[in-house]
């Protein structure tokens, strides 16, 4: 938090109201994750994985997600077998929600795609956001 005596930094506007930015948490709060901007749409993937975390994704550049684990949090993952090893499903090591994924190898790029699953936000984040069911 800037002091009020604190030059704005580059791009800053002073003075004006700035939307908060969206921060995704896990039921303990050990790993969060900040996104971009709102969602503009929700999807509920039913790809045989998806559909058993109960994930409501969002998708965004994966270098513009702020991923932070709190003090004795941590990110465990798993890559399905079936994937071909490049893709990572992420949850927080201590209560298992699941929080984001992530493309491994060729897909690990800073510009390429990455999911957070939005059932992380408070319910009044994604009210009224449109939703499909498609595959991530
Ligand atoms: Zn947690």
């Amino acid at each position: 938090m800037a002091s009020p005596n604190t030059a704005p930094s580059p791009g800053e506007v002073s003075g004006a109201a700035l939307p908060a930015k969206l921060k995704a948490s896990c039921h303990c709060g050990r790993v969060s994750i900040e996104l971009p901007s709102p969602p503009d749409k929700l999807n509920e993937c039913r790809c045989t994985v998806c559909y058993k975390y109960g994930a409501l994704w969002a998708y965004f550049p994966r270098d513009t997600l702020a991923v932070a684990t709190a003090e004795g949090g941590t990110v465990e993952a798993y890559v399905r077998a079936d994937s071909d090893g490049y893709l990572s499903f992420n949850r927080c090591g201590h209560c298992g929600g699941m929080t984001h994924w992530l493309g491994l190898g060729e897909y690990a790029g800073p510009k390429r795609k990455a999911g957070v699953n939005c059932r992380l936000l408070p319910e009044k984040d994604i009210e009224g956001i449109p939703r499909e069911v498609n595959y991530c």
